[in-house]
């Protein structure tokens, strides 16, 4: 069986399985802890909706009646066209692309849900109307374009809706201590509303206030995890998280964070919280996410070399001295196995994640970084002989180099970037670590990538074996340019600008070094015969040509310098210039020739997962015996699943 394989796809979507490998082997106690921990990963599902657009959850549910109780055909195309929005909507968890963040509009009639409603008996609300059909109501969940008002633009539900950007900027601003050596994340964990005498206030996620009822149940799986811990370490992790969620205060969540870097003994590892704030314009607000791991102990030995050696990558990188890190700490670095992916990492996940977020204690503490192996592993055998770089790849030379080297080197690229880049560097002494503001998620991931593309180059990763050889480098980089100037574009409308972060440092990335190349690196148009005939005539298409690619390596080194230089001193002028610059705009006619030639292919640009189904096995004294997995369930039957046991929240 081709675990990997789903054949559901729809809209731009594919959807792969991931295999859990290794499970069989952990002890009954790991496998029952990794099960509690995974309940508590799927808990606080409806939180993220909630969080994505306050019509999230009232549309879901009124999609589900349709979809699980309408009787008229489910054959007929308007019925087909109403199952695949309730799937973009299922995966989007909402109704704004998970990725380009744009409302998308349904391909069935008003008139067909009105009527399927009635059939059910299901009230009809002519707002929920208004909100799915309206191409001008809430078009965009989060809106990045400067000079707009980004809290009035944005449907995102992190702000009451009559709360204007500059009272959201000047009531955090008047929260921060400037200097403060321990700043909590204000904002990270409540709403922003106005009381009854039009004050601003916070409205804190907690148990007993914002998202109680999920925060409640998630509260009780942890318990039940930490009867099974294998460390005294995790217990503790837990305990302070429990205590978090009970309270809503920043300060626990840094002391949460902190024990949850500290513990690194056991195989099992999980996140469970408010992480990452791409969802808030203003990049204050965390969304929910909950994931649960296990070691995988082989290819952790990869990711140690690069921690290992934290000091030394460090010391060489061509960054200013009084930026780096005198002393790295603890970047500790994992291969891991994704057993469940719950709220924002789920269905459509990272393959490597860094976290606490929290600059100080980063900069105390270190932090922990993952690459999910089984994850990639997915991806790379989904998009293995699917012509797709055939297409866009310049010359055969070019394409067997990328061939040898480049699904291992993106593996290495990952681990880079996540336990090395984001790790590096140090804010100057007083620096706001706000003070990049809308521009901060862009200039972060520059910063890692930039150090993954400078130090793959290095000969420093061909003596610790992790690179065959000096040459491997070149196909990343090839790999890396012409996904940043043409190929991710297939993830975005025409007429749209940029607008994700790890997208916009992509493009950040290959514009800058286009620009200043010097014709190291170019675009070249080619006509379509020439490239087998070298005849001049007919139709061209576009190809990135690369001539010299250690003159790119220098030329990395030199934006990476830069970039780390605009984040240790919170220039925020100079952010917004590289990013409005060289990541936002897209030259229109390469976009379309680009999606054409995409669309040629009949692939699909997004994929996402579906978990693995975990059946407890109890003794007739109702003691667990073991934990199975089932990854038998389609998407539709494990998205009704979680809605039946996992929706909490009114
Ligand atoms: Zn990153």
């Amino acid at each position: 069986m081709d675990f990997s394989y789903t054949d559901e796809r729809f809209a731009d979507i594919q959807m792969l399985r991931y295999r859990v490998s290794g499970f069989e082997h952990l002890s009954l106690q790991q496998k029952t802890l990794v099960y509690y921990l995974s309940q508590a990963a799927l808990s606080g599902r409806d939180i993220l909706w909630h969080q994505n657009c306050r019509y999230n959850l009232p549309i879901r549910r009124m999609l589900e009646a349709v979809y699980t109780k309408y009787e008229g055909s489910r054959v007929d195309d308007e019925f087909r066209q109403f199952e695949i929005y309730l799937k973009r909507v299922w995966f989007s968890n909402g109704i704004h692309h998970h990725y380009g963040c744009e409302k998308f509009l349904p391909g069935f009639s008003q008139a067909f849900l009105r009527h399927a409603l009635t059939s059910i008996g299901y009230p009809i609300d002519d707002e929920l109307m208004e909100v799915i059909f309206n191409p001008d109501i809430l078009s965009k969940r989060v809106n990045q374009a400067e000079g707009e008002d980004l809290l009035q633009t944005s449907a995102m539900n992190y702000y009451a809706s009559d709360i204007t950007q500059r009272e959201a900027e000047d009531f955090y601003d008047a929260m921060k201590r400037p200097n403060t050596p321990h700043p909590v994340q204000y904002g990270m964990n409540s709403r922003l509303e106005r009381n009854a005498e039009g004050r601003l206030v916070e409205r804190i996620w907690r148990s007993g206030g914002l998202y109680g009822s999920s925060i409640d149940h998630i509260i009780d799986w942890l318990r039940k995890a930490q009867t099974v811990t294998e460390t005294e370490q995790q217990y503790q992790v837990i305990e302070t998280l429990i205590d978090f969620y009970q309270t809503g205060n920043l300060r626990t969540f840094d002391d949460y964070t902190i024990q949850w870097v500290h513990s690194t003994e056991g195989d099992v590892d999980f996140t469970n919280g408010f992480t990452e704030v791409y969802g808030d314009p203003l990049g204050l607000k965390a969304s929910w996410e909950g994931y649960v791991n296990f070691r995988d102990s082989q290819a952790t030995a990869r990711t140690e070399k690069l921690s290992s050696n934290a000091q030394w990558f460090e010391d060489h990188s061509p960054v200013a001295p009084q930026f780096k890190k005198k002393e790295c700490r603890g970047v500790s670095a994992k291969v891991v196995i994704a057993a469940m992916l719950g709220g924002d990492l789920y269905p459509s996940s990272a393959i490597g994640i860094n976290l606490p977020n929290s600059n100080w204690v980063r900069q105390e503490h270190g932090s922990k970084s993952v690459t999910i192996g089984n994850l990639t592993e997915a991806y790379s055998k989904a998009a293995h002989g699917n012509g797709f770089r055939e297409e866009f790849v310049i010359d055969a030379e070019t394409l067997a180099l990328m061939e040898k080297y480049e699904d291992s080197l993106d593996d290495l690229h990952t681990d880079l970037h996540e336990c090395l880049g984001h790790g590096s560097g140090q804010l100057l002494p007083g620096t706001d670590p706000d003070a990049l503001k809308a521009y901060g998620s862009t200039i972060e991931e520059a910063r890692a990538d930039l150090f993954a593309l400078y130090y793959i180059a290095d000969p420093k990763l061909v003596e610790l074996g992790l690179t065959p050889d000096v040459e491997a480098y070149r196909s990343q980089y090839y790999g890396y340019m012409m996904n940043g100037l043409m190929t991710q574009l297939v993830r975005i409308e025409p007429g749209n600008q940029i607008e994700e972060a790890h997208m916009r440092n992509r493009s950040l990335i290959a514009h800058w070094l286009l620009e200043h190349s010097e014709g190291a690196m170019q675009l070249v148009k080619i006509p379509v015969e020439a490239k087998e005939t070298s005849e001049r005539q007919g139709p061209t298409k576009t190809y990135l040509k690369i001539t010299d690619y250690l003159k790119l390596r220098v030329l990395v080194g030199r934006l990476l310098a830069e970039v780390q230089r605009i984040k240790s001193e919170g220039d925020y002028e100079a952010a917004r210039e590289l990013v409005e610059r060289y990541a936002v705009r897209i030259d229109a006619d390469l976009h379309r020739e680009v999606l054409e030639r995409y669309r040629a292919l009949n692939l699909a640009p997004y994929k996402g997962f579906i978990n693995p189904q975990y059946l407890v096995v109890r003794n007739d004294k109702s003691e667990i015996t073991d934990i199975q997995i089932i990854y038998g369930e389609t998407y539709a039957e494990q998205m009704l699943r979680y809605s039946r046991e996992y929706s909490y929240e009114r």
